[in-house]
């Protein structure tokens, strides 16, 4: 039977996956969330001995219902090529006593690939499928990795055009960039004065502006979205988990149905989510340790019940994490609130109005199965240089959150559970807090000088993306105020 989706504010509107993926967020501002969940019909062994594409098929094709097999092996089969520079897409390291699920292979060296190379091909089929006749205008609040993965996936996307916003101060200068030297007629980049909770106001404020949707309708142009929100983001993201776990069972790491603990580095709430799912349809997972850095919103919640972002924003060395309104925390919500639409709702509402809510002791019995953690600055600086000191393995800023956290976890409890670091990012896409980390001196080396120190240090080339970038072209070089976000998307489609 065909999965459904629905909105986690209301469930009077149900549409179909590919439907879903056009919109983007749902018409009262909820996100789209499947109306059941399916079950995997392989046995772990038989994943087990299947490569990324065919997994993904697997796992896709549970979620994705009214796509035919052959719509979803090709869009599949475009986005897991070449782009990736290794057969295995996502490969696994045994370090230390855990594992790291690197998922920065792809053409932006971060996790966001993951789900961003397909992302294009099924927005297009779903075009296709729902007769869409108008040009889609995918609008992106990035906090440094979405958006360069968003727009390399969406460059020169006949029918598509695509506008990225991102906090002007509050990415990396190697994530910046990458995205300011975006080449592509249909491509838009704009810094913004704000952190990136305003960037994502502005963009949700965008999509439910229902008079410039109409406006724009008549002009031959529709919205819809490349962030986690999207359920063609959040169910690629699935994928990977289920592979964590069949190469530990083809590796004989484990046995078919022991269970693995996975520790996810977490901002939206997007990737860990992923794993949420993957736990549904019957991986068996045991715990999901949500590791937060400073801006540490997450860990509060699962302590007390209680989310509040009425806090510091606090810029980190690991600017993809800095975040205190994690919008996919919404699809959990709803889902402990035992899938009522509208205590989500009552809680959303107070999140907008006053930055905070309390969960039920019925709901936050429902979290169980997830851990919260964070990791101070010095602490992530001081794991990057003790594992490389120690194993030689350089990890980046983000991956270093979730070690510190699995780290103390492990000593605190003792639960030797075999243990999955995803871990998001290439080291040099972070090089200078990674080289503050495991060389000391930084100071008035430039950005390319210590990534080629960082290359020898790592005894790893200089990946492809990077070197790109060494001698690019500037592009885009607007920055407004967060007031203006609407101005400029108006202007890119005059
Ligand atoms: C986006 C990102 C994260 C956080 O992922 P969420 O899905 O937002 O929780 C972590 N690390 C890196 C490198 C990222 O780009």
């Amino acid at each position: 039977m065909d999965i459904r989706y629905r909105s986690t504010r209301g469930n009077k509107e149900y549409v179909s996956a590919s439907q879903a993926i056009i919109k983007g967020l749902a018409d009262d501002g909820g996100l789209f969330v499947p109306d059941r969940f399916p079950v995997l019909d392989k046995s772990l062994e038989a994943l087990s001995a299947m490569e990324y594409r065919e997994i993904a098929y697997e796992v896709m094709k549970l979620f994705f219902t009214d796509f035919t097999e052959e719509e979803l092996k090709d869009c599949i089969n475009k986005a897991y090529d070449e782009k990736f520079d290794t057969d295995v897409i996502a490969p696994m390291t045994a370090v230390d006593d855990t594992y790291y699920l690197e998922l920065f292979h792809g053409a932006t060296i971060a996790f966001k690939d993951m789900a961003l190379s397909i992302l294009p091909h099924l927005m297009s089929v779903s075009a296709k499928k729902n007769g869409v006749d108008k040009e889609i205008v995918i609008l992106t609040a990035t906090s440094g990795d979405t958006g360069k993965a968003a727009l390399a996936g969406f460059a020169g996307v006949e029918g598509t055009r695509i506008v990225v916003f991102y906090p002007k101060n509050g990415v990396s200068a190697i994530q910046e960039k990458q995205m300011v030297t975006q080449k592509g007629k249909n491509v838009k980049v704009v810094g913004i004065t704000g952190n990136f909770d305003d960037a994502q106001t502005g963009v949700k404020n965008i999509f439910s502006d229902k008079e410039l949707a109409e406006k724009l309708d008549k002009a031959g142009f529709q919205f819809s979205s490349a962030n986690s929100i999207n359920i063609g983001r959040l169910i690629p993201q699935v994928v990977y988990y289920v592979y964590a776990y069949a190469t530990l069972l083809k590796e004989e790491r484990i046995k078919a149905g022991d269970a693995v603990n996975f520790t996810v580095p977490t901002g939206n709430f997007g990737n860990i989510l992923a794993g949420y799912y993957a736990k549904k349809i019957g991986l068996p997972v045991n715990k999901l340790i949500c590791a937060s850095n400073e801006n540490k919103v997450l860990f509060d919640f699962f302590e007390t019940g209680c989310y509040d972002r009425n806090r510091e924003f606090i810029l980190t060395t690991s600017p993809s994490m800095d975040i205190l309104i994690s919008s996919n925390l919404e699809r959990l919500i709803y889902f402990i609130a035992d899938e009522d639409a509208d205590a989500n709702k009552a809680l959303m509402d107070s999140l907008s109005k006053t930055g905070k809510y309390d969960i039920t002791d019925e709901m936050k019995a429902n979290l169980a199965g997830f851990i919260g953690g964070y990791a101070t600055e010095e602490q992530v600086a001081g794991t990057i240089r003790r594992v490389y000191d120690d194993c030689g393995y350089v990890m980046d800023t983000h991956t270093a959150v979730a070690a510190t956290v699995y780290e103390e976890y492990r000593k605190k409890t003792g639960d030797a559970t075999p243990n999955v670091i995803v871990s998001t990012a290439s080291c040099f896409k972070f090089t200078r807090s990674v080289m503050e980390a495991i060389d000391g001196s930084v100071e008035g080396k430039g950005d390319f000088e210590l990534i080629d120190r960082l290359s020898e240090l790592a005894n790893v080339a200089v990946p492809p993306a990077i070197e790109e970038i060494r001698t690019a072209e500037v592009l885009h070089s607007t920055v407004c105020d967060k007031e203006e976000m609407v101005k400029e998307v108006l202007d890119f489609l005059k």
